[in-house]
Parts: structure tokens; C-alpha cells; sequence
């Protein structure tokens, strides 16, 4: 196996448990390698550091997969993906739940979405691709999946020298399937669904709103297939007015309020919510909750500031629009935008839209989206429920 090793001076973080190696920090690599091998990796010292995929067309160049001496194989990705589900079992998230979430698995790039009997895969770089056929076999080994599908249809593959590629793993199947999430029923398609098909890390952020809805007209924008206003209606709402731009996630969005049994409350429109909320913010309509969850604003770090202002101004919108008293559900996933710079802006929102707030809950992803410290974009999701009153 090829050894590669480290600069001198590099930065504390690989020796603290990060995976990532950029091209930079890498003194010399004293052997052959193809992109994807497997190498070993020694910091400056001669202390092993780990071993690892290589990518030299990457700028992340090396991802550890190990700290340890030890074989990479078939069975380290069974066992990896075993231990992986022990963790989301132990939790609770037994149907559906991401179970791996890449580097906080300690199985860099690798994303695995679980919903119920199906698996929705994504690999998104090289070193990892090439594992693929073993992936598909422990999912096999340690369920009996009715089906596994990949959404490698993602641009950050290219950075890896990959195209992009949606197909099925195993034989085709019926991608239309349900899901059950606290006692309400979602259909997922996984083949032309946002992502893997459904946004798994709000599911317990979900279950935050049920106190805050009763009896209240809701206002949601940037709804996706509808499991926030959905779960309004569900604990008690009086009225769910659900807003995207996509006419595929609306009609989806009024299938699943009316496999429910909740269509009588609930309705999605197809509209740009930035407009709407300016338009309907002038002429002074008011709803007692207003639910926000946009895309992710920037991957850039360049667009940062584009970012905050684009979140102040629908949560400046959306707090206008409430009544004294009401409540602003409101979460960002843009992972550049830290959970500080995201409460700065909520409050200086509410600064310029002259409300006082004050804070009922504040979360992240749910707990199979495990956080690791100091790995910043394991912890993406900012999850904010304030109670608005006027100034
Ligand atoms: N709340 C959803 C996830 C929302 S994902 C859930 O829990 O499943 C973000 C959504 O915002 C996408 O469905 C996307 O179509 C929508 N979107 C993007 N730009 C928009 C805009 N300008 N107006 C309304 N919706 C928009």
C-alpha cells in the first residue's frame, strides 16, 4: 500500500479526528497510485495518521476512512454500515432515517437514506464510488431491501472527476412508495424527489410545532411536499395554506394532505414565496404561525452575505404578517451560515420589522444526523421557533 506523507506544519484539525486531507498539506507520496486507492498516511512525526481514499484530481486529496491499521474491504463497509444502524436503532429511528451521514459515520462522502424497506444512495466522490457494489451488498446482508436506488444526480461529483447518475442498484421497482412519520403518511418518490426524495433531517423539528398550531391560521412557504403544513393540520390547525414554487411539489403536496384525510385544511398553491410574502405582507394579511424553510441560500463562501439577506428578508416578511403574538417557525440549511450568524439575522429582522421576539424552541437535524464537533458542515441545520409580538 502506498504511503503518503504529511507537511510539518499543518493544521491541528486531521490530528483532532477531521478526514479530510487538502492537496497542500501532503509532503510526499512515496509510491504508485490510481485515484480511489487506498493509502496509508503518516503525519510528519512518522505517527500513523490513517488510512484512506486518494483523489489527486481532487482538492480534498485524501479522505480517512480509518485511524487504524486495518484491512479495507468489503466487511469494513459491513461493518461500518452495521454499526452505523445500531446507533439509529438505539435513537429510535427505526423506519425511515439517514443511515449514514457521511463523515459522521466515519464513512466520508457516503450518504445513505433509509424509508422503510427502500435505500436511496448517494457516493459523492471517487474513493468512495468504487465501494459501491460492497455498499449495495451489506445493505443487503443487513436488511431485505425491497429496493436501492442512487441520486448520484449531484454536481459536487464532477469536482471528483464522476458524472452524474440516477439508476437503480438493484431490479427496478415502483418509485412512488409511502412513509409513515409520526403517525401521518408521505409519498416519497425517490427517483424524482429534492435530493434522496424527502427531507428526513426535519423530522423531529416537525413535531415541534404541534403546541404552537392549534386552532391557528398557518401561513408555510417553501413547503416541498407539504409535511410541515400536513403536520399543522394534524395537530389542530384551523386553516394551512402551503407555498412553493414547484407545481411537481405542490401536486405532490395536496396528494399526501389528501392521503391524510386533511385536504378540508390544508392547500398548496404554486408560488414564488419571496414575492408572495412582499405582495400579501402590503396588503395586510395576518396568520397566527408563519413557517419558513427555504433551499440552502450559497455554497459558496463569497455569497454569505447574499445569503443572510435573502434570510432577513422572509423572516422580516413573515414576522410582518403575523398577528401580535404569533408565532415564526423558521430554518435554514445553508451549512455556511452558522447558528449564530442565523439568530443575528433573525433578530435583527425583527428589529426592522419593529417586533419583539422571544425564543420557544431551537434545534438542529434530527439525531440521526449526527453532529460531529469541528466538522462544521455535519452541522447545517438551523431550526428556530419565536414568539412575535409587536413593538
Ligand atoms: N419544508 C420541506 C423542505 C423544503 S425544501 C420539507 O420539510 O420537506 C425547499 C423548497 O423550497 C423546495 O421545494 C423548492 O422548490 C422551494 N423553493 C425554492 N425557491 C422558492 C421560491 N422562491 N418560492 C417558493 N418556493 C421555493
Amino acid at each position: 500500500m502506498t504511503k503518503v506523507y504529511l507537511n510539518k506544519k499543518i493544521n491541528p484539525r486531521i490530528a483532532l479526528g477531521h478526514p479530510w486531507i487538502y492537496n497542500n498539506e501532503v509532503d510526499r507520496i512515496a509510491g504508485p497510485i490510481e485515484p480511489g486507492d487506498i493509502v496509508e498516511v503518516y503525519f510528519f512525526d512518522g505517527q500513523l495518521a490513517g488510512r484512506g481514499y486518494i483523489n489527486p484530481n481532487s482538492q480534498i486529496i485524501i479522505r480517512l476512512l480509518t485511524r487504524k491499521r486495518e484491512e479495507i474491504d468489503a466487511n469494513f463497509f459491513y461493518e461500518k454500515i452495521k454499526t452505523a444502524w445500531a446507533y439509529r436503532q438505539q435513537l429510535g429511528y427505526v423506519e425511515n432515517c439517514r443511515l449514514v451521514f457521511g463523515e459522521a459515520d466515519g464513512l466520508p462522502a457516503l450518504i445513505i437514506d433509509k424509508f422503510n424497506d427502500y435505500f436511496v444512495l448517494q457516493t459523492l466522490s471517487l474513493g468512495i464510488d468504487i465501494w459501491k457494489p460492497a455498499i449495495v451488498d451489506a445493505l443487503k446482508k443487513i436488511f431485505t431491501p425491497k429496493g436501492i436506488y442512487e441520486r448520484n444526480d449531484v454536481p459536487v461529483r464532477e469536482l471528483e472527476g464522476l458524472t452524474q447518475v440516477k439508476d437503480f442498484l438493484t431490479d427496478p421497482f415502483p418509485t412512488e412508495i409511502i412513509i409513515k412519520e409520526n403517525d401521518l403518511q408521505f409519498y416519497v418518490n425517490i427517483e424524482t424527489g429534492q435530493k434522496t426524495g424527502y427531507f428526513l433531517d426535519q423530522q423531529d423539528n416537525r413535531r415541534a410545532i404541534k403546541d404552537i398550531v392549534k386552532g391557528a391560521d398557518v401561513l408555510g412557504a417553501f413547503t416541498y411536499t407539504g409535511t410541515f403544513e400536513i403536520h399543522a393540520a394534524h395537530y389542530g390547525a384551523k386553516s394551512v395554506l402551503g407555498i412553493d414554487i414547484s407545481e411537481s411539489a405542490v401536486a405532490q403536496a395536496n396528494k399526501n394532505a389528501a392521503l391524510n384525510k386533511l385536504d378540508h385544511i390544508v392547500k398548496f398553491e404554486a408560488m414564488n414565496a419571496f414575492d408572495l410574502l412582499k405582495k400579501w405582507g402590503k396588503e395586510g394579511r395576518k396568520y397566527d404561525v408563519v413557517m419558513l424553510d427555504p433551499p440552502a441560500f450559497t455554497k459558496s463562501r463569497n455569497n454569505i452575505d447574499k445569503a443572510v439577506t435573502g434570510y432577513k428578508e422572509i423572516n422580516l416578511r413573515g414576522m410582518q404578517m403575523l398577528r401580535n403574538g404569533g408565532f415564526l417557525v423558521t430554518s435554514s440549511c445553508t451549512n455556511l451560515v452558522s447558528p449564530e450568524l442565523f439568530l443575528e439575522t433573525i433578530q435583527m429582522a425583527a428589529w426592522d420589522a419593529k417586533k419583539r421576539i422571544r425564543q420557544v424552541t431551537y434545534q438542529s437535524q434530527s439525531s440521526d444526523h449526527p453532529i460531529i464537533w469541528g466538522m462544521e458542515n455535519t452541522h447545517y441545520l438551523k431550526f428556530l421557533i419565536v414568539e412575535v409580538c409587536d413593538r
